[in-house]
C-alpha cells in the first residue's frame, strides 16, 4: 500500500491522489487489524481517505488550560486531570450519580454526573482527561457539574483535536488521532489539484499542509487555514459539478428563439395592458430579463425566487404567453392538487377572453385554451387533455406530476414553469423538458419559482444551474401581516376575539389545525374533530368550512368557494392551505400549537394572509417555552422578509434540510457550510470553478479534479458530466 506504492498512485507532479488513498482500506495501517478495522466501519470509516475525511469535531486549547488550585466559582474552565476515585450512588428517588475526584497535581476537584452511570466506566480510576464545564459549589465544596469530557489518551502538544468517537464501536478519540497520524505519516506528499496561481489567487494552503494542520494544528490560525483549504475543495467540486452539469445541458442543447414582443396587439402586450393594476419594479426586472432569456437561442434555465404574495404568478403567466403568442405551447407544473387547481383557477381567470391565431376557422382566431391535468382529472377529462395537447389545440396546461406520465406528449412545448420547485427533483425537471424535444428537437425554456426563499448562498450552491432572479418587493399597499405569539390564555382569547371581528367585517379566517403524527386520515380526522370542538367552543355561532387532504376534488372546490364567496367565513384546514391559497378578502389567521411546524412552514401558512391592503393577523399559538421554538416564533414575530427567515432557518437548522432536497443529497460537505460564515468561500469557489471550466470545459487537462468528481459525485454521473 502507501509504503510500496504500486503504479498510479501518484500523479505527475507527485503526491499521492485522494483516489489512491480511496482505495486503501483502513486495514494497511500498521496499528488497525481487523477487529479495530471492523470497528471503524461501523462508524463509516473504510478507507485511508474516510479516516483522514474523519475530521475532529473540535479542539482543545490546552493554553487556556487551568489549574485546578486557580478556579474560581462561576467560571467556565478547562482542565486536564487524573481519575483518583470513582463512585456510583443510586438513591432510593432521584437520578442516579457518578461522582469523581479528579487530580492534576495543584489540587483536587469533585466531578458529578447525574444519569450518566455509564461515566463510571468511561472513566476509570487512572484515566487522564479533559474536563470542561463551570465551577460551582455543593454545600460548601467547589465542584463541576455534569462537565464535557474528552479523553486525550497520550496526546501532547498545544491544540488537542477531538474525534467524533462511538461508545457502541468502542473507538476513542486519540485511536483515531494516533490512526490519522500513522495514515498522514505513511501517505506523504499529497497531490494537488489545485493550479499554485489559483492558490494564490483565494489565499489557500496547499494540501498536505491542510490535511496535516487540520489534525495536528500548531494553533488555532492554523486550523482555521486547513480549515478554509478543505472547505474550499469540498464546495469547488460542488461547484465544477453544477458548472459542469449547466454546460452539458448547454451544449446539448438548441432552445427556442421566442417572439417576445409587447406590442398592444401582441398577446403579452394585451395581457400586462389587461392588468388592473402597475407592476411592480421588481416584477419589471424579471420579466425583463425573463423575456431577454427568453429570446435567446439558448434555452433558459431559471430560478425565480420570491416570497410569498409577491406577484410570481404573473410573470409565470407572461413567460407561458410568450410561448403561446409564438405559436408554441406551455405548461406549467405545481407538486399539489390543490395548488394546480388554485393555479388553473387563477391563470383562467387571468387569461379570460383572450384568443389566439387559428387559420383554419372562419375569424381566423380561437379562444386561448387552459386545461388542467392532475391523477385526479376524470378519464374522459383526462383523455380529451391528451389530445388537446398533443395535436395543440390546448395552449397552457397546469398540473401535477401527472404531466410527467409517459401518455404525455405536446405537440411543441415552448416554455416549462415549474412552482414550488423544492418539491421537485433535478430529474423530474429534465423529464418533462424532454418532452419539449421529442415534438421539436428543441429545448422547452424553462423557469422555475419557489415561494420558500433559500439564501443566496445556498440557492448557489443547491440551484448551482440555474439562473437566479429575485423578486424582493411585494406590490404596494400591502402592510406587513402582524404577528403575535399567543402563549397565554388571554393571549389565545384575543386572538378569537379577532377572528370574530373580522368575520363581522364581513373577511376571512383560517384555522390551522394542529400537525398530528400519522398519516393523512389521521390527520384529516383530528381536522374534523378540531371543527368540532370550535364551532362548540370559541367559535360558536360561526360558519365553518373544513379543509383536508382526504377529501375529493370537488368537495375542496366546493368548499373553497364557499369560502371565498363568504358563506362559511372561516376555514378550519390543515397545513393543505400552506401554498398558493389565494383569497385576498382572508385577513386572519390562527395556528395552533404552533411549535409543530418549522419557520419556513409557518412562513407559508401566513402567507395565506396580508394578500391585499387590508390590515391582517396571523396568531400563532404555543404554550411551549422550549429555546428552539421560542427562536422560530419570535423570529415569525420580528420580520415578514422570506430571506431573512430563510437564513434563520439555516442556522437552527443546518444545511442538511436544504441539502436534503438536492438530489438525495450526495454531497461531501464535510467542513463548508452555507451559512453566512462561509459566503466569501462559496463565491471564491464558484469564480474558481468558472475559471477552470472556462479554460477547461471537460477538465481534460485537469485530470486530478476530474478523478476526485468522479470520486466524490460517483462514477454514472461524473461520466455523464465529464463524457468519456
Ligand atoms: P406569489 O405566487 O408570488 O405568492 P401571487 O402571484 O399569487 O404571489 O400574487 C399574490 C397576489 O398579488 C395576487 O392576488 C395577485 O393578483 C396580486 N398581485 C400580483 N402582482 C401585483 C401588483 N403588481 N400589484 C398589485 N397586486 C398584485
Ligand atoms: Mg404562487
Amino acid at each position: 500500500m502507501i509504503s510500496a506504492p504500486g503504479g498510479g498512485s501518484r500523479n505527475s507532479e507527485g503526491g499521492r491522489t485522494l483516489t489512491f488513498l480511496a482505495n486503501q482500506p483502513v486495514e494497511v495501517l500498521r496499528k488497525v487489524g481487523a477487529r479495530r478495522a471492523e470497528a471503524l466501519e461501523q462508524i463509516g470509516v473504510s478507507s485511508i481517505l474516510d479516516l483522514l475525511t474523519h475530521y475532529p469535531r473540535r479542539y482543545i486549547d490546552r493554553t487556556r488550560q487551568v489549574d485546578v488550585a486557580d478556579l474560581h466559582v462561576g467560571e467556565e474552565a478547562l482542565v486536564l486531570a487524573e481519575v483518583r476515585s470513582v463512585f456510583t450512588r443510586r438513591p432510593r428517588r432521584g437520578r442516579p450519580i457518578v461522582e469523581l475526584e479528579i487530580d492534576d497535581g495543584t489540587g483536587l476537584l469533585r466531578i458529578v454526573f447525574f444519569n450518566q452511570t455509564w461515566r463510571a466506566k468511561q472513566l476509570p480510576k487512572g484515566t487522564e482527561a479533559v474536563f470542561f464545564g463551570k465551577l460551582d459549589t455543593f454545600r460548601g465544596r467547589r465542584q463541576m457539574t455534569n462537565p464535557v469530557v474528552d479523553q486525550v489518551g497520550n496526546r501532547t502538544g498545544r491544540i488537542v483535536p477531538v474525534y467524533p468517537q462511538s461508545e457502541k464501536a468502542g473507538i476513542t478519540s486519540w485511536e483515531i488521532g494516533d490512526w490519522i497520524e500513522e495514515a498522514l505519516d505513511r501517505a506523504g506528499r499529497l497531490a494537488d489539484p489545485l493550479p499554485e496561481a489559483l492558490r494564490d489567487e483565494f489565499g489557500l494552503v496547499d494540501r498536505t499542509s491542510a490535511y496535516w494542520k487540520i489534525h495536528r494544528p500548531g494553533s488555532l490560525d492554523e486550523k482555521a487555514e486547513a480549515r478554509k483549504r478543505l472547505a474550499f475543495d469540498e464546495l469547488l467540486r460542488l461547484q465544477l459539478e453544477v458548472g459542469l452539469r449547466r454546460r452539458v445541458v448547454e451544449s446539448e442543447s438548441l432552445g427556442v428563439r421566442h417572439d417576445v414582443s409587447r406590442g398592444p396587439s401582441d398577446l403579452v402586450g394585451k395581457f400586462l395592458a389587461s392588468l388592473p393594476f402597475a407592476l411592480t419594479a421588481a416584477q419589471k426586472h424579471a420579466l425583463d430579463v425573463i423575456l431577454d432569456d427568453l429570446s435567446s437561442a439558448r434555452p433558459m434555465h431559471r430560478l425565480l425566487q420570491g416570497d410569498v404574495g409577491s406577484g410570481k404568478t404573473l410573470v409565470a403567466v407572461t413567460a407561458l404567453l410568450v410561448s403561446v403568442q409564438g405559436g408554441h405551447q406551455g405548461a406549467l407544473m405545481a407538486p399539489t392538487e390543490v395548488l394546480a387547481e388554485q393555479h388553473a383557477l387563477s391563470v383562467g381567470d387571468l387569461l379570460h377572453g383572450f384568443s389566439v391565431e387559428d387559420t383554419g376557422s372562419l375569424t381566423g382566431e380561437r379562444p386561448l385554451r387552459v386545461l388542467v391535468l392532475t391523477s385526479r382529472t376524470t378519464a374522459s377529462e383526462h383523455a380529451r387533455t391528451l389530445g388537446a395537447l398533443s395535436d395543440g389545440t390546448c395552449d397552457i396546461v397546469i398540473g401535477t406530476h401527472a404531466l410527467l406520465s409517459e401518455e404525455v406528449s405536446f405537440a411543441d412545448l415552448g416554455v416549462v414553469v415549474i412552482d414550488e420547485q423544492h418539491r421537485f427533483g433535478v430529474e423530474q425537471r429534465a423529464a418533462l423538458r424532454a418532452k419539449g424535444r421529442t415534438g421539436t428537437g428543441t429545448e422547452p425554456d424553462l423557469l422555475v419559482m419557489t415561494a420558500t426563499p433559500i439564501p443566496r448562498t445556498a440557492a448557489m450552491v443547491v440551484f448551482g444551474d440555474l439562473e437566479v432572479i429575485e423578486l424582493d418587493e411585494l406590490p404596494p399597499g400591502r402592510t406587513p401581516v402582524s404577528t403575535k405569539w399567543a402563549r397565554t390564555p388571554e393571549m389565545e382569547e384575543a386572538a378569537w376575539h379577532r377572528v370574530r371581528e373580522e368575520v363581522a367585517a364581513g373577511h376571512r379566517a383560517y384555522v390551522v389545525c394542529p400537525l398530528v403524527e400519522g398519516s393523512e386520515r389521521v390527520q384529516a380526522r383530528s381536522a374534523v374533530d378540531e371543527r368540532h370542538r370550535l364551532s362548540n367552543g370559541v367559535l360558536s355561532g360561526l360558519e365553518l368550512g373544513l379543509l383536508h387532504g382526504q377529501m375529493r376534488n370537488a368537495e375542496k372546490e366546493e368548499v373553497m368557494d364557499r369560502f371565498r364567496r363568504g358563506t362559511t367565513p372561516v376555514l378550519v384546514a390543515t397545513t393543505i392551505v400552506e401554498v398558493g391559497v389565494d383569497v385576498p378578502e382572508a385577513t386572519v389567521m390562527v395556528i395552533e400549537d404552533a411549535e409543530r411546524f418549522g419557520i419556513a412552514q409557518l412562513h407559508q401558512l401566513r402567507g395565506r394572509v396580508g394578500r391585499s391592503d387590508l390590515p391582517s393577523w396571523c396568531y400563532m399559538l404555543s404554550e411551549s417555552e422550549t429555546p428552539d421554538a421560542a427562536t422560530r416564533l419570535l423570529a415569525l414575530e420580528r420580520t415578514t422578509d422570506g430571506f431573512d427567515l430563510a437564513e434563520t432557518d439555516l442556522e437552527l437548522r443546518g444545511e442538511g434540510t436544504i441539502l436534503g432536497a438536492r438530489q438525495k443529497g450526495r454531497s461531501d460537505l464535510k467542513l463548508a457550510s452555507l451559512r453566512r460564515g462561509d459566503r466569501p468561500l462559496i463565491s471564491s469557489a464558484r469564480k474558481a470553478a468558472d475559471a477552470i471550466l472556462d479554460a477547461d470545459p471537460s477538465l481534460f487537462a485537469n485530470q486530478l479534479l476530474g478523478d476526485e468528481l468522479r470520486l466524490f459525485v460517483g462514477e454514472d454521473e461524473a461520466k455523464y458530466l465529464l463524457k468519456s
